[in-house]
């Protein structure tokens, strides 16, 4: 199998000129990607590592309004995730699991007050259009042991137990930019935008990562959308405050929660996260200004994260040694100098700071749909281009027997024909793309090692890699895992610092 295509991609994206240019293949480039294709403009989308790389395949995977911004006064844009989580549903029921959360509140705490939750949850519902995943409710005392055994008893009060989505946010990512392709879009991963003149186009610079060679693209409109990049981009004019959170993975029998459970920690929250064989548990939110290419989780971080899970879950004891991988990603959030990092708005901001250039900046997963509607909105506007209405909230992502296959929350079989598949209509070019992104294989297996190597020789076969480049791969991989383990000397002391975890 050969990867043909991609010449023919960059040939036509060379011959342009463009309708639109869209910078970055993270959820929300895929989503602009996909509104303007639909609409029938002659849309490129260049992204510099591969598709999903960045934020996009590092978050919570949860499709939510944000229960807690309502305690921020944010009824907007709780509304306005709200709504799109339930789209995100209709069109990619797939990608878009119900989830019940309980939330249990403990006496003496004055940040989460049980009566201001039972109304909040109400508002929550609400606020869908009265059509969330499930009708919330309250739980006695009583109620809340039954169904999460393992929280301490001492002054627990009860819990709201409310609903909201669970998604795959780097699947989310590639079946939008699938739908994108079957609507004629152009898109390339492993091609880095270096630079832009504005002439009566934009003339575009691109470096091909692949062949290390260079290309210009001419195009009247371009879309910045590289996340936590956005700043750094030649012509951007993005103020971002950049956040890290990570996440760790537990075996689900380590801590069994069959809800999602929310875990308080002052004014923030936290959520244990049941997912098949494991328990996904974050998330931390502290600033960051270190490299954009490699973000990774410290000591800190996970043993922030153990010392909530113990308090919640004391018997569980959880130490390093439980954690099968930990990840880290950046908020690309809106610059606002004062407050906590939890406490900025999670909103999003689309600006055309020079003729035919857009930057789209800020928001969520959830709302990534809605940001690409209102930008494409602008730009047809702006530039009278001739363009169909957006029909991203009916079309669905995929025609419905090609949606689940390959493509779910939980991981699919390790087969040839599911790395085939990869390989030959999903852009897979490195292992590590197939080993993470495609199937989240990396965090949920835990003999990944052995995995990698099966799945190296059959990406070798299908794409003609030599022993070397084979080897390569196998390196770089090992590297990730190594960078996304917590070793045996930090599970030791967090071990022993964990023990004491105060009673709630
Ligand atoms: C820990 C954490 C948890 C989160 N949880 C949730 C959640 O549960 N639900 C939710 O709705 N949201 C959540 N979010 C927010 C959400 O994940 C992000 O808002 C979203 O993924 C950002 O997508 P993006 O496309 O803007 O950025 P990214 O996904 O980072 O994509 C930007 C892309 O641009 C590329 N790029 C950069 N520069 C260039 C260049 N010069 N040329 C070409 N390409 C370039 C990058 O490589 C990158 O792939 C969470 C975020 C974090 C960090």
């Amino acid at each position: 199998m050969r990867i043909a295509w991609r010449a023919t991609t960059r040939r036509t994206l060379e011959g342009g000129p463009l309708d639109l240019l869209v910078i970055g293949g993270g959820i929300v480039g895929a989503g602009v990607a996909r509104d303007a294709a639909m609409r029938g403009l002659k849309v490129g989308l260049v992204e510099q590592h591969d598709f999903a790389f960045g934020t996009s395949s590092r978050s919570s995977r949860l499709l939510h309004g944000g229960i807690r911004y309502l305690t921020q006064g944010r009824i907007g844009l709780v509304r306005e995730a709200s709504v799109e989580k339930r789209i995100i549903h209709q069109i990619a029921p797939h990608l878009a699991q119900p989830l019940p959360f309980v939330f249990p509140t403990y006496a003496g705490n004055r940040n989460w007050v049980l009566w201001q939750l039972k109304f909040g949850v109400k508002l929550y519902d609400l606020l869908c259009g009265g059509r969330n995943f499930g009708r919330s409710s309250w739980l006695s005392r009583n109620e809340v042991r039954e169904k999460i055994p393992g929280l301490p008893q001492t002054n627990l009060q009860g819990a709201v137990r409310y609903f909201d989505g669970f998604t795959n946010d780097a699947r989310l990512v590639i079946d939008t930019l699938r739908s994108a392709a079957n609507h004629g879009a152009m898109l390339l991963n492993y091609c880095r935008f270096t630079g832009a003149t504005r002439r009566d186009n934009w003339e575009c610079e691109v470096e091909d990562l692949m062949t290390e060679g260079r290309f210009q693209v001419r195009t009247q409109a371009v879309v910045n959308a590289t996340g936590p990049w956005a700043d750094s981009l030649p012509h951007s004019r993005v103020k971002l405050r950049l956040t890290k959170g990570v996440h760790i993975i537990v075996e689900h029998a380590r801590l069994p929660v069959t809800d999602a459970v929310v875990m308080t920690a002052g004014k923030r929250i936290l959520f244990a996260i049941p997912w098949g064989q494991r328990t996904i548990v974050g998330t931390t939110d502290t600033d960051y200004d270190g490299s954009l290419e490699e973000v990774t989780p410290n000591e800190d971080d996970i043993f922030y994260i153990l010392k909530i899970a113990n308090q919640f879950f004391p018997a569980a004891q959880l130490t390093g040694n439980d954690v099968i991988r930990a990840w880290a990603g950046l908020r690309p959030l809106l610059a606002e100098r004062n407050g906590e990092p939890s406490e900025i708005s999670r909103s999003h901001e689309i600006t055309n700071p020079e003729p035919g250039w857009w930057d789209v900046a800020g928001g969520k997963l959830t709302t990534y749909r809605l940001m690409a509607e209102q930008t494409l909105d602008r730009i047809v506007g702006s530039l009278r281009l001739a363009a169909k209405p957006c029909r991203t909230a009916i079309e669905p992502l995929l025609p419905a027997g090609d949606a689940g296959k390959f493509s779910g929350i939980l991981p699919p079989e390790t087969t040839r024909h599911t790395v085939e598949h990869f390989v030959a209509n999903e852009w897979a070019f490195r292992l590590e793309d197939v080993m993470t992104r495609r199937t989240s294989w990396h965090n949920y297996l835990s003999d990944v090692q052995q995995k990698a190597e099966q799945v190296a020789n059959w990406m070798g076969e299908l794409l003609g890699w030599s022993g070397e480049r084979r080897a390569e791969e196998l390196r770089r991989y090992h590297g990730l895992v190594e960078s996304n383990r917590v070793n045996n000397c930090e599970a030791t002391a967090l071990s022993k610092t964990t023990q004491n975890a105060r009673a709630l």
